[in-house]
């Protein structure tokens, strides 16, 4: 049984079609790309997976059940974690603490900031073991704000895994990355992929992507044109007709 299917998923904003029925399915522990120009609709679907919106059609199937009309906490309940485009990251507080705050939402205690680094709860043990999972495990008392972009996709990376998610999707983990901690950080991701959890990641570095993952879904124009092993991807003559020799 897939992990996560969409079958027929759709979306019209005021006449406009964001997302043109698009199905896909993806098991367990698998990691799948997500490619396609600017516009293409990956962060919508993204969007759409996780309950940030709400599909015009279509059913979003999780471990099973059909969440399309679950909210976003249910989802996450269910297994589903995301990182943003944007950083979700607290600047002013520690590398540890904005983990730990993430782990306290999984426990379902109260969260609280303490503001020396010498806690010992359990939030703070999930916390460190997190980030020694992401090889953050010397900076856990630096501020996330003066973390170079690679360690703060990781730190992003770390406090996704402190709620123990079994499907994870990652928007652009690369964006705004230095070029040489690219492959320190596509290491980190595949790591996490190894570890047995089901990765979606929507990625522009096509070297990145096609290293990384099992498959590939490209999109363009809300369509999903293919999704496949990199190879056959890569060879399909319809993604090589709307790209036109362009880099994807
Ligand atoms: P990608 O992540 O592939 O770059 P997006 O999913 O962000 O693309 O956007 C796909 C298209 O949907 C774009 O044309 C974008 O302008 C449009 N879009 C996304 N969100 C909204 C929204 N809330 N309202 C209207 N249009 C949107
Ligand atoms: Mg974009
Ligand atoms: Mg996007």
């Amino acid at each position: 049984q897939p992990v996560l299917t969409v079958e027929h998923l759709a979306l019209s904003i005021g006449g406009a079609v964001i997302i043109d029925d698009v199905s896909l399915s993806v098991a367990r522990g698998e990691m799948l790309g997500v490619i396609g120009p600017n516009g293409a609709g990956k962060t919508t679907l993204f969007n759409l997976i996780s309950g940030v919106m709400t599909p015009t059609g279509g059913v979003v199937t999780l471990e099973g059940c059909d969440v399309t009309n679950q909210t976003i906490d249910a989802r996450a309940r269910a297994g589903l974690g995301r990182t943003f485009q944007t950083s979700s990251l607290f600047p002013a507080l520690s590398a540890v603490e904005n983990v730990r705050l993430a782990a306290q939402v999984k426990l379902g205690g109260s969260t609280s900031v303490i503001r020396f680094p010498r806690s010992n709860d359990a939030a703070t043990t999930i916390a460190r073991g997190r980030l020694d999972e992401v090889g953050l495990d010397h900076h856990g008392n630096t501020a996330a704000g003066v973390l170079s972009h690679g360690d703060k996709r990781k730190l992003e990376i770390a406090m996704l895994l402190a709620t123990d998610p079994s499907v994870i999707l990652l928007d652009e983990p690369m964006a705004g990355v230095a070029s040489g901690d690219v492959a320190g950080l596509s290491e980190v991701i595949r790591q996490v992929h190894r570890s047995g959890r089901t990765v979606l990641m929507v990625e522009h570095h096509l070297d990145v992507v096609l290293g990384l993952v099992d498959r590939v879904a490209v999109m363009h124009h809300g369509q999903l044109l293919a999704c496949d092993t990199p190879d056959a991807v890569m060879a399909d003559e319809a993604v090589q007709k709307a790209y036109l020799g362009a880099p994807l």
